[in-house]
């Protein structure tokens, strides 16, 4: 088997049952993911199309033996099975999975870019990651929670430690 890579993915979900739609993904994930630990959980504002529910995001952070366009086949089968329509773009999800970082690696292809290219801009992302990785350096260098400061975070609300994801309530 290939050696482990860390990887860190972003989650979202803004339509039907939220947080049991990210604790149902984060169960699926941990087919793929080992030793998988979540952020913190927050509501976020719609980023890019305003006029939609608000969102809750998280971050996870695991170990895969997949190759990066393997771990992209699995998160969309994952999204696919919790009932993800893709239509407009930006628009409302029942769950968003996207692969923030994959070790060090840069990747370029059209059906995977990494790191994500919009993370850097994006306080719901930046945010829980830094709940889980406040040190941890990108590939050009950043750091998480320097990038963290250059965000605004007023649309950010945390709801939920990281123990949302075991509990049922
Ligand atoms: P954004 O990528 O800006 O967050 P989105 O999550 O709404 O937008 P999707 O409609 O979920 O975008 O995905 C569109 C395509 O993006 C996917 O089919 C996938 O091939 C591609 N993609 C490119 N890079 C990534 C990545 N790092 N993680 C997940 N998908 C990616
Ligand atoms: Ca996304
Ligand atoms: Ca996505």
């Amino acid at each position: 088997m290939s050696p482990a890579v860390r990887v860190f993915l972003g989650l979202g979900a803004n339509l039907g049952d939220r947080r049991a739609t990210l604790r149902a993904a984060v169960l699926r994930l941990r087919e793929v993911v080992t030793d998988l630990r979540v952020s913190s959980l927050y509501e976020s504002k719609a980023w890019g199309v305003t006029d939609q529910p608000p969102f809750l995001n998280a971050v996870a952070r695991g170990e895969t033996a997949l190759t990066p366009l393997a771990l992209l086949d699995a998160i969309q089968e994952i999204e696919h099975d919790l009932g993800r329509v893709r239509k407009q773009h930006w628009g409302p999800r029942v769950i968003d999975i996207d692969i923030l970082l994959y070790g060090t690696e840069r990747i370029d292809q059209p059906r995977l870019v990494v790191p994500h290219p919009y993370m850097t801009q994006r306080s719901f992302v930046l945010r829980p990651l830094a709940d889980l990785a406040a040190g941890l350096t990108l590939p050009d260098g950043s750091l998480v929670g320097e990038l963290l400061t250059t965000v605004a975070q007023d649309d950010l609300r945390r709801i939920a430690g990281p123990q949302w994801a075991d509990r049922t309530d």
